[in-house]
């Protein structure tokens, strides 16, 4: 038995039929195959599961490996709407493997599940990505083209067609880097999603997260804008974040410092938006002594309401999950991005100024010496919560989020 180390990956060209509204898309059981050890000289094939859940027939016109150490099969048939078909994977011999990474490229593919405004725009190159290599490889050859990063599409809003590649990741892993008594360190892959870690963390009874449960998207997306919520944001508990430069592939892992987190932003949604890709990160989180947070008002309520004085993590997170549950649509059947706005920062003075005039405003006190005003509030009070256009509105039980109530577009 002999062990091999080598990052491979497929990358294959669906045809995807189009007529008008129909086309066919693609859902992969795995993207990723861990060969482990294999003997010398054994054939290494694989099976790549897939199903065509779009409504159009799946056409392979051809396959390939990026690489050239593994011979994919390509199905001969086309796959019919709700088939499922296999794409077989033979390594070739003289090289030696370990990881058997899928990546993949859609042509002209309606991007309509692939956010969640549900806006149907259409891309001209999708390509899923479930490597760092992967990203090397492409920028090597594309230096000077744009490009856009797609995680969970959670936070976007296409407001046209796509005529760049659009690099979709898919980078997976969870690893426990280092570990003491105390504390652990998490090292997780841009593409796996953010609420199955946080669950995953809550599990293994390892706290930091737990209040920022529910925020749908990826992990490689969430120090984008230092995703924060009943009383938390990732910063707290950020180690570093690594990535890839857009311009020419080198690699860097930003410090928690270097990644200038402010409310709602980040270096990487400032001076390096599409600049630098992130592939993962790192985070440390508590074994014990949870640094256990309800500050937040309607958490603490909810938690003194259910008679639990003591919370645990565990408690904290089905708290959040179920207050959210309680206020947010779900995107799936209205499709939204969340709160779309941020609470105004102002100082005491004007606050003051603006008490005098709308002695109602409602304000919360922020950690430095200055106040938010409630984003919410302005909204309803400006009466534009039954402002409807274009099959957009804002939703009714929460006037921070915006929604599709049919086939609204981007623009
Ligand atoms: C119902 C709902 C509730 C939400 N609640 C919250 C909340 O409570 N708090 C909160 O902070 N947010 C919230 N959001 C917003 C959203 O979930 C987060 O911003 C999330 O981190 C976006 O992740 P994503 O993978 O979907 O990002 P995407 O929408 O795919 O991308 C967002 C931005 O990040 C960039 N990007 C994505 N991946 C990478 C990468 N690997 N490297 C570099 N750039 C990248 C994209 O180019 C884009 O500019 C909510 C959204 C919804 C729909």
């Amino acid at each position: 038995m002999k062990k091999f180390i080598l990052i491979s990956s497929l990358f294959f060209l669906p045809l995807l039929a189009f007529s008008q509204e129909k086309q066919a898309e693609v859902k992969f059981d795995v993207t990723t195959i861990d060969y482990g050890e294999v003997e010398f000289e054994s054939d290494g094939k694989r099976i790549f599961k897939f199903k065509n859940i779009g409504t159009a027939p799946l056409v392979f016109t051809r396959i390939s490996s990026s690489c050239g150490c593994t011979i994919p099969k390509k199905p001969e048939k086309p796959i019919e709407p709700g088939g499922v078909g296999e794409i077989e994977v033979e390594y070739e011999k003289r090289e030696k493997i370990n990881f058997l990474n899928f990546h993949y490229s859609l042509k002209k593919v309606s991007l309509k599940n692939y956010n969640s405004f549900s806006v149907d725009a259409k891309a001209k190159n999708l390509i899923h990505i479930s490597s760092e290599r992967e990203i090397i490889n492409f920028i090597e050859k594309n230096k000077k083209n744009e490009l856009l990063i797609l995680g969970g599409g959670t936070n976007i809003l296409f407001t046209s067609d796509i005529e760049y590649p659009i690099l979709k990741i898919e980078i997976k892993g969870i690893e426990i880097i280092n570990e003491d008594d105390n504390e652990v360190l998490v090292s997780v892959g841009a593409g796996e999603n953010w609420d199955q870690l946080v669950w995953w963390c809550i599990e293994n009874n390892f706290g930091g997260i737990e209040n920022l449960v529910s925020i749908p998207g990826n992990v490689g997306s969430a120090p984008i804008q230092n995703i924060g919520a009943y009383g938390k944001e990732i910063k707290d508990v950020i180690e570093n974040c690594k990535g890839v430069f857009v311009n020419n592939g080198s690699i860097k892992i930003f410090s928690k410092d270097e990644c200038k987190f402010s409310y709602r932003s980040s270096i990487f949604k400032e001076e390096l938006k599409n600049k630098f890709i992130i592939t993962n990160i790192t985070l440390r989180l508590t074994k014990k002594n949870h640094n256990i947070n309800i500050e937040y008002a309607s958490l603490n309520n909810y938690l003194i309401e259910n008679g639990i004085s003591k919370p645990s993590i565990k408690n904290i997170a089905e708290s959040v999950h179920l207050i959210r549950k309680s206020k947010l649509p779900n995107y799936r059947e209205f499709g939204n991005a969340g709160s779309f706005f941020k609470n105004p920062i102002i100082s005491k003075k004007q606050l003051k100024q603006i008490k005098f005039l709308l002695p109602e405003i409602v304000s919360f006190k922020n950690k430095n010496s200055d106040y938010k005003i409630s984003a919410a509030w302005l909204i309803e009070n400006c009466g534009f919560k039954n402002i409807k256009e274009k099959n957009v509105t804002v939703y009714k039980d929460q006037a921070l989020v915006i929604i599709n109530t049919g086939n609204a577009k981007g623009r």
